[in-house]
């Protein structure tokens, strides 16, 4: 049984309904280092429910043994909104229906408040340092009101991860290869991460911009530093990071066994809990910038169709896809086609195979940035 199960109850958006978060923390309130787990915050990419239904076996098991250094909270559904959003059918739960937009943008940006609540109040220490920046980000965090649903939800779980050391956020792509996104600032955490989990892709960022939850989470860290640099170190005291646990119909046991083991083995390489991890697994990929990937749209209408698959090593100009209009000539009717704006390894797609003109549907991993991908706007919509 976990230390503390919470039940957090959203406010009721509609009479005669109340939706629950749930939140299972493991070993003894308080203890360092703290890891926090949240899996669907995107409702319907449910690998991350699978993985983190593992991920609490182990915990359970780790507990049982006393293997418990730090603290780990679960959060094993992390949108109960989006869960509930079914449209003709299909679970919908990237955007809220209530139009408040992505669930994974406009985190609140603790940063400014604690900066000017901080000014003069930090030390030498870097380790006091951390402990007032914690108790400050929590206290602003405390102060921030919300009327609606969704976003009393973005609080109640940015609540639970905004003091952790190491905060990993569950997601999957609509067909894609294991990946990360993290910060440059925590490129070592990353590739052991990337190791242990066998991504084939790590992508690195500066500013993504649209305030996502790592960001929300990790973000503070280096902002503070940067605002407060004359004032004591700040340590970027929170690894957070979004983890791709490959396509939305990648929902297998297997997977996710082998997925929730390699989150444990890092917890016991970071000291979250006891015994020995094990050799690192060789990395299947060298981390590259966000600003690398190339994110190929549509020039038109129609039918997708691709000529390269995932996993395969694209090369600048290669043809990657093409489009064919339903209602075109069919003998001689030209086929738009769609090349890959860098070298690199094709690891995420779109599921759906039809397009509209400007859609996104393919994400190519380079290793040089690309022009067009500016700082603060790397992430669709
Ligand atoms: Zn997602």
């Amino acid at each position: 049984m976990p230390t503390l199960t919470s039940r957090i109850e959203l406010p009721s958006s509609a009479p005669g309904t109340r939706r629950v978060l749930l939140a299972h923390r493991y070993g003894a309130p308080g203890a360092r280092p703290k890891a926090y787990f949240q899996a669907a915050l995107h409702a319907d990419e449910i690998p991350g429910l699978l993985v983190a239904h593992h991920l609490l076996q182990g915990l359970e098991q780790a507990q049982a043994e006393g293997r418990l250094i730090g603290e780990v909270v679960v959060v094993p559904a992390a949108n109960p909104i989006g869960l509930g959003q079914h449209l003709n059918g299909r679970l919908l739960g990237r955007f809220d229906f209530e139009s408040t937009g992505n669930f994974n943008r406009g985190f609140p940006d603790l940063a400014a408040v604690a900066v000017e609540r901080l000014r003069g109040g930090l030390s030498d220490d870097p380790a006091t340092n951390v402990n007032r920046i914690r108790e400050t980000l929590r206290a602003v965090l405390a102060g921030q009101k919300a009327l609606r649903e969704s976003a009393a939800l973005k609080l109640a779980l940015l609540s639970l991860a905004i003091d952790a050391d190491y905060v990993f956020d569950l997601h999957c792509d609509s067909e894609s290869l294991l990946h990360l996104y993290a910060a440059r600032q925590h490129s070592d955490e990353a590739r052991i991460l990337g190791a242990e989990l066998g991504a084939a892709a790590i992508l690195l960022e500066d500013d993504p911009g649209g305030n996502p939850f790592d960001e929300a989470c990790a973000g503070p860290w280096w902002k503070l530093r940067a605002a407060l640099a004359e004032e004591g170190p700040v340590p970027l005291a929170c690894f957070a990071t979004t983890v791709e646990l490959r396509g939305q119909a990648d929902v297998r046991d297997d997977y996710a066994a082998a997925d929730a083991a390699a989150l444990l083995r890092f917890l016991r390489r970071r000291g979250v809990v006891a015994g020995e991890p094990g050799p690192l697994p060789e990395p299947c990929c060298e981390p590259t910038p966000l600003e690398g990937v190339d994110v190929l749209t549509a020039p038109a209408a129609g039918v997708l169709v691709y000529r390269a698959g995932l996993g395969e090593r694209i090369t600048a100009g290669e043809v990657v896809a093409e489009v064919v209009d339903p209602l075109g000539e069919p003998l001689g009717a030209a086929r738009p086609e769609v090349r890959a704006g860098t070298d690199g390894l094709l690891f995420a797609r779109m599921s759906e195979r039809l397009v509209r003109p400007g859609q996104k549907f393919c994400k190519i991993a380079g290793r040089e940035p690309l022009d067009y991908r500016q700082a603060g706007k790397l992430l669709e919509d």
